[in-house]
C-alpha cells in the first residue's frame, strides 16, 4: 500500500443494516477520486453483527480497508479519535456510517483543501432530521458562537475534512470528553465551510437520545469556554446586590411607618423568593459540578478506550502478499499522548 493521500474515518455503532449500502456507495465514490486512499472503520462496540460485516469487507478490500474493533461502546467521538491516531493519509475526512453524509460529497471537501483550506466543515443543505433537533441545534449554535470563538454553521454535520496537522493535534489532545469538530477548529488556521447534501438514515435509527444530545452540548460549551462559570458568578453577584437592596427598602419602610406597611406583603412573596434562590443555588452547584466532573475525569487519566483487534495489512511490506494480513489480537491500550 503506498502512503494514502486520503484517510476516511468512520465510526460504526450497530449499523449492520446500513453498512452494505454504505460500502456500495463509498468505495466507488473514493475510487472515482483517483488517488490512493484508506478507509478506517472503528467499530464502537456494536452489539449487532457490524463487526462481522466489517471483517468481511476488510477481507474483500484489504488494500484500502482498515478496521479497529473496540471492546466496548465509547462513543462516536472516541471512535473518531481512535481512527485519527492511526491515519496514514495527508488529508482526513470523517463521515457517518448511516449514509446521512453522501460519500460523493467528499470530492467537494477536497476541492476546498486544494484551494488552501486546512479545515473544511460540511453544512447540510436540507436537514432530514426531526424538527425538535433542528430548532435545538439552531439555538445551541447561537449560544456557542457568542461564548466561544468557534464558528460553525452546522455542528451536527460530521462530514468534514481536516489536514493531517490538525488531526495529529486532536489525537494528541488529552481531553476526555470532547467534540471533535470544535476541538479541531481551534487548531485550524484557514477554516472554511461548504454546503453538502444530507439524506435520511439509510437503515437503523439514530444512536443519540435526547439525553446524549444535551450531554454533547454541555461538553461543547464547558469544554471550550469558561463563560458559563463566569456568567453564574456575575448572576450571583447581581442577586446578592438585589437582595441587599430589597433588605434596605424593607428596613427603611419599617422605620418610616413604625411597623409594617399594609400592601407591602402583597409584593413580597417569601415562598417565591425561596424557590428562586434554591433554583439559583442548584443551578450553580450543577454548573460547578460540570467542571469538577471534568477535572475528575481528567485526573483519573484512564485510557480513553481499549481495542480488541485491529484488522489491517502491514505497511512496510510491498503489499502484494494478500495472505499477509495483520491482525493484532488481545488488549491494546492507548494512553492519551503526553
Ligand atoms: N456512533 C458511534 N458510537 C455511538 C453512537 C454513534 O460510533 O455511541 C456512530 C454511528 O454509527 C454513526 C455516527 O456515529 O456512524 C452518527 O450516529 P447517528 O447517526 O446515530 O447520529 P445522528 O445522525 O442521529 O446525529
Ligand atoms: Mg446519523
Amino acid at each position: 500500500m503506498t502512503a494514502p493521500a486520503l484517510s476516511v474515518v468512520i465510526p460504526v455503532y450497530n449499523e449492520e443494516a446500513g453498512l452494505p449500502a454504505l460500502f456500495a456507495r463509498l468505495y466507488p465514490a473514493l475510487d472515482a477520486l483517483r488517488l490512493p486512499y484508506e478507509i478506517i472503520f472503528v467499530n464502537d462496540g456494536s452489539r449487532d453483527r457490524s463487526a462481522a460485516v466489517l471483517k468481511d469487507q476488510f477481507l474483500a478490500r484489504p488494500d484500502v480497508t482498515r478496521v479497529v474493533l473496540f471492546n466496548a461502546n465509547y462513543g462516536q467521538h472516541t471512535a473518531i479519535i481512535a481512527g485519527f491516531e492511526r491515519v496514514r493519509g495527508e488529508r482526513i475526512v470523517t463521515l457517518d456510517a448511516d449514509l446521512q453524509n453522501p460519500p460523493e460529497e467528499i470530492a467537494h471537501l477536497l476541492a476546498q483543501m486544494d484551494a488552501g483550506h486546512d479545515y473544511v466543515g460540511g453544512v447540510r443543505r436540507k436537514r432530514e432530521d426531526a424538527w425538535w433537533r433542528r430548532i435545538a441545534s439552531r439555538a445551541m449554535n447561537r449560544v456557542r458562537e457568542r461564548i466561544t470563538r468557534i464558528k460553525m454553521t452546522d455542528q451536527g454535520c460530521m462530514l468534514r475534512a481536516y489536514s493531517r496537522d490538525i488531526v495529529d493535534a486532536v489525537a494528541a489532545s488529552r481531553e476526555v470528553s470532547t467534540y471533535i469538530p470544535a476541538l479541531a477548529y481551534t487548531f485550524a488556521h484557514a477554516p472554511t465551510e461548504v454546503e453538502v447534501a444530507h439524506e435520511e438514515r439509510a437503515a437503523g435509527e439514530s444512536k443519540y437520545s435526547l439525553y446524549q444530545l444535551i450531554r454533547l452540548n454541555f461538553d461543547l460549551v464547558t469544554g471550550f469556554s469558561l463563560v458559563p462559570l463566569q456568567l453564574f458568578s456575575i448572576f450571583g453577584m447581581f442577586v446578592a446586590a438585589m437582595s441587599l437592596l430589597v433588605y434596605a427598602i424593607v428596613v427603611a419602610r419599617r422605620v418610616v411607618a413604625g411597623d409594617f406597611v399594609g400592601g407591602f406583603y402583597a409584593l413580597w412573596d417569601r415562598d417565591v423568593l425561596q424557590f428562586f434562590l434554591i433554583g439559583v443555588v442548584l443551578f450553580g452547584v450543577g454548573l460547578v459540578g460540570e467542571y469538577v466532573g471534568r477535572i475528575y475525569q481528567q485526573v483519573r487519566d484512564r485510557p480513553r478506550y481499549t481495542v480488541r483487534a485491529v484488522l489491517e495489512r502491514p505497511t512496510d511490506e510491498a503489499g502484494d502478499q494478500d495472505a499477509n494480513i495483520l491482525q493484532h489480537e488481545g488488549h491494546e491500550e492507548r494512553r492519551i499522548a503526553r
